[in-house]
């Protein structure tokens, strides 16, 4: 049930220069006239409707949505949970956004769907023989990349309803964002490390500890807000260079593998994608060089989620190669 909804009775008249509210009865008429008095009040919800729905600039927001001061227009502001949701179909600065990592988290279902298809070696009997090898590593990537793509779209949509929605959301868009990356390690550092499980059980233990910190130091309040923008990126990025260290012993063990540029390469390109749109996110260009200009197309974080898109493509090819060569040389 929405609020906004249960609101629609009472409508605000205008009382010289102060406002007042006044109540609408159903069925309410001086004259008697009840269908003439349907329709104006048909009249005006659909005016206030349309009101609702009205996209505002970035000086109108309520603070908890000043967010870039770059972008000047198109914005949803204390919407309702429902028109939020229909604006999904409806043009605003957020609208990029929304499509960008829904359209990603549905690319990722249809991968995870085609992988589950072609493989029953989830949990294998003996997973250290050739040809056997477990699944799980690779599908807990790929959950945790639904989740973060899925955890970003449902932010950007709803995030114009309210201030507690709001707050609430980008904790979850943070909890995604980390579990999509302490979920990146799982392929590449179980498949490489299986058969010293030593390691990849210090590496993979070590990445969840970082993710985990990670996520109770962003639910702080006071660090979701735009002073705190390079702070967070600080702190993903931390995480996913924490990655050297593991590749680089991946490398020295490793040296004679024939297939190590070609992963190499792939995880190079995830890393460079990641920074890359890390770096525009923080930069927020181009539109802090035309303000305005970018307000529906092009402004920094629609560029940010098409390179973590990107980066997310490039670390599924690395992780399938990975699978391929432990599934090829067993242990
Ligand atoms: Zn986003």
């Amino acid at each position: 049930m929405d609020l906004d909804d249960q609101k629609d009775e009472t409508e605000t008249v205008s009382c010289g220069n102060s406002k007042c509210t006044s109540k609408i009865v159903p069925g309410d008429d001086q004259n008697g006239n009840e269908s003439s008095g349907t329709k104006k009040r048909k009249k005006r919800k659909s005016q206030k409707t349309k009101k609702r729905r009205e996209l505002v600039s970035f000086s109108d927001l309520p603070d908890y949505m000043k967010d870039n001061e770059f972008v000047l227009n198109y914005y949803r502001a204390d919407w309702s949970i429902r028109d939020a949701f229909f604006s999904v179909f409806s043009i605003h600065n957020e609208s990029l956004n929304v499509w960008t990592h829904l359209l990603g988290f549905i690319l990722f279902v249809g991968l995870t769907v085609a992988n589950i298809t072609h493989h029953d070696k989830f949990f294998p009997v003996d997973a250290k023989s050739p040809g056997n090898v477990t699944r799980w590593p690779f599908f807990v990537f790929l959950g945790g990349s639904m989740f973060c793509l899925l955890a970003s779209s449902i932010c950007h949509l709803f995030c114009c309803h309210s201030k507690e929605l709001n707050v609430f959301l980008l904790r979850i868009d943070y909890t995604g964002i980390t579990a999509m990356i302490i979920t990146s390690f799982f392929p590449p550092i179980y498949y490489i490390f299986q058969c010293t499980p030593r390691w990849y059980f210090i590496y993979l233990a070590g990445i969840t500890s970082m993710g985990i910190f990670t996520i109770i130091t962003l639910f702080t309040p006071s660090l979701s807000s735009p002073k705190y923008r390079a702070f967070r990126a600080l702190l993903f990025a931390s995480m996913g260079l924490f990655g050297i260290v593991p590749a680089v012993h991946a490398l020295v063990v490793n040296w004679g593998n024939p297939q190590r540029n070609v992963t190499l390469m792939y995880e190079l390109a995830m890393a460079v994608f990641y920074l890359v749109g890390t770096g525009f996110y923080v930069g927020r260009v181009p539109e802090r060089l035309k303000p305005g200009w970018f307000d529906l197309v092009g402004h920094s974080h629609q560029i940010f989620h098409v390179f973590v898109m990107l980066g997310a493509l490039s670390h599924y090819a690395a992780a399938l190669m990975f699978l391929d060569w432990r599934d090829h040389v067993g242990c």
